[in-house]
């Protein structure tokens, strides 16, 4: 029986090949397939932050959305489409699923996952929980289905220090799964007593404090934006941390010019776009040398390429596209799910924010 969260540093990722770089005159002729193939099937495309900014693009320029994965799946689901293309990563898709389960959902591929979700195996983590019953279990959004129908609360890193305080009030001792620098984040903020599962984000763990502190220097009137899913001594060096969308509006709102950005750069693009003249700088990861696995940015989301996001409507075979959530399944990770949406109405807050 497990009873201390495994130690996940020795998982090896099996890193995707990058999507086949494409002349102007390909993407043109992918695009201009994949809007016809939008119209004709009844489809919107939804992206996450983190895809590639054509991509972004090419969700707004068909009245799809570019959002992070809750809001995603809620646009999804009100939508009037029938078909759902998410350009995203496995859970994401699995979420767009669980709230518009009459719907197709199709992704560019379903091998696009996530470290979070690959080090939080469902086996291990009931077993995790199993072993400390006396716990009320917490989930963030980047989890499977399964994890998610294992837990009490669903949260996402908007509403995670609302809801750890809540529970913390109400004298229950945490388990924390699986990203541990969000939750020793929310445990520092919040003082609960909370179990954490060992997991990581492989881009927001390689961000450096040592080459942050340098280029601060080098940029002293930029302000430093940290998503929590960063080290401590990273979201340390902060003016402001939140979730994607925190972010964006920090860069919008914030008197500064310049701001350092540690976040995956795939958020450049609406970064930009509500922050127009204003200086977006990476915050500097491990660089191209040994420890860098990412180089802020994802691997998994960059396989959402136009080729991919094509073949996914045109592929008569959908199997390597079509995302299925088992029904009972549904109803239980809806569960969580709800609570969280229910506690952010006594909030009167829009819940939005995972990575
Ligand atoms: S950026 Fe990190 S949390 Fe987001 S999908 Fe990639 S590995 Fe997962």
């Amino acid at each position: 029986m497990i009873t201390s969260a495994p130690n996940i540093d020795s998982i090896e990722y099996p890193f995707p090949a990058k999507p086949a770089v494409l002349s102007d005159a390909e993407k043109a002729d992918y695009k201009a397939r994949i809007k016809q193939l939008l119209i004709e099937q009844d489809a919107v495309l939804v992206a996450h932050y983190y895809t590639d900014p054509e991509i972004q693009a090419l969700a707004e320029e068909t009245g799809g959305c570019v959002s992070d994965s809750l809001e995603m799946a809620r646009f999804g689901r009100d939508h009037p489409a029938k078909k759902l293309i998410v350009a995203g990563v496995k859970f994401m898709g699995e979420t767009s699923k669980i709230l518009s389960p009459e719907k197709t959902v199709l992704m560019p591929t379903l091998e696009a996952t996530c470290s979070l979700d690959i080090g939080c195996p469902i086996d291990k983590f009931s077993e995790f929980c199993d072993a400390h019953p006396d716990h009320t279990v917490v989930v963030y959004a980047n989890t499977s289905a399964a994890v998610k129908a294992r837990a009490d609360w669903v949260v996402t890193s908007s509403i995670a220090l609302e809801i750890v305080e809540h529970l913390d009030a109400e004298g229950k001792k945490i388990i924390w799964g699986p990203d541990r620098h969000l939750g020793s984040y929310i445990a520092k903020e919040t003082g609960a007593d909370m179990l954490m599962w060992q997991g990581d984000c492989i881009v927001h763990d390689e961000f450096k404090a040592k080459a942050l502190r340098e280029l601060k220097i080098q940029h002293p009137n930029a302000a430093i934006l940290v998503h929590p899913e960063s080290p401590a001594n990273v979201v340390a060096l902060a003016d402001a941390v939140g979730s994607t969308s925190q972010l964006i509006k920090a860069a919008q709102t914030m008197a500064n010019q310049e701001f350092i950005v540690a976040t995956d750069r795939g958020i450049f693009y609406k970064m930009q776009q509500a922050a127009p003249g204003k200086t977006l700088i990476e915050a500097p990861t491990g660089g191209n040398g040994a420890t860098c696995k990412s180089c802020a940015h994802c691997p998994w989301m960059a396989m959402n390429g136009l080729q991919a996001i094509e073949a996914s409507l045109s592929a008569e075979d959908k199997t390597q596209h079509e995302v299925f959530v088992d029904d009972a399944l549904r109803d239980e990770a809806l569960i969580p799910l709800n609570r969280m949406l229910d506690f952010a109405k006594t909030l009167n807050m829009k819940v939005k924010g995972n990575a």
